[in-house]
């Protein structure tokens, strides 16, 4: 068996798990099913990438679970050509799960290393974000406003900053609280100055900080 096939079952099987964990979204669903996962781990990990699992990718930074990934991006209710700012790059699988849902992804990274590692890596798969160094805190407020953020941080409150570049109608999603535990939080700008808070499930992210790291 080749071994794109054999990953190409994995991903299937990754997929389908999280239909049962409650991921319902389609779209969001094929997506995960596109991406192989498998080339963003150190290849010492390769074989464990469709494990519902995060694994280290190096300047003790991780990349998000599966599931955490899907329910993100189910929460965000991604539109084709939706202009989505992504807070933290990582190893690129979240931003190549919002590429492959249509998007047109800004994303921003604080350090250096792993900026400078996926700005090479994910174009190689064929995805294409805008790839920005520098501090989540304060967004990309020239290229802004955006129809949805996503924070793959954990945020000790909602930056004020981020709330001011998302678009009238516009949601952020947002792990919200101590370092132990986040609470998955929707962020909907419903006008100029009104916001509508929703509060979902708990989940553990690796912390958003003040910021860059050269
Ligand atoms: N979306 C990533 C998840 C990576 S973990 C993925 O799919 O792999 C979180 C990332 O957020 C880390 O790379 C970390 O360096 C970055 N980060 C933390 N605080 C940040 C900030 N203030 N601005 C930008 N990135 C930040």
């Amino acid at each position: 068996m080749s071994e794109s096939f054999q990953y190409k079952g994995q991903r299937r099987r990754l997929v389908e798990g999280l239909r049962i964990k409650g991921i319902t979204d389609e779209a969001v669903l094929d997506a995960i099913g596109n991406v192989p996962r498998h080339r963003f781990l150190e290849s010492s990990f390769s074989k464990f990438a469709y494990k519902d699992q995060a694994f280290p990718i190096g300047s003790g930074q991780t990349i998000s679970q599966p599931f955490t990934v899907a329910y993100q991006s189910q929460l965000l209710k991604v539109q084709r050509h939706d202009k989505i700012l992504e807070v933290g790059t990582g190893s690129g699988y979240q931003a190549a799960v919002l590429l492959e849902l249509g998007a047109q992804v800004y994303t921003i990274e604080r350090h250096k290393s792993l900026y400078n590692k996926v700005q090479q890596f994910l174009p190689e798969l064929g995805y294409h974000p805008r790839f920005f160094f520098g501090d989540g805190y304060q967004g990309l407020p020239t290229y802004g406003p955006f129809d949805k953020i996503i924070v793959t941080a954990a945020a000790p409150h909602i930056p004020e900053k981020l709330k001011e570049q998302l678009k009238v109608g516009g949601l952020m999603v947002i792990p919200v609280g101590p370092y132990e535990r986040q609470k998955m939080t929707v962020v909907k700008r419903i006008s100029e100055n009104r916001y509508d808070i929703k509060i979902h499930g708990d989940f553990v992210f690796v912390p958003m900080l003040k910021g860059t790291d050269i």
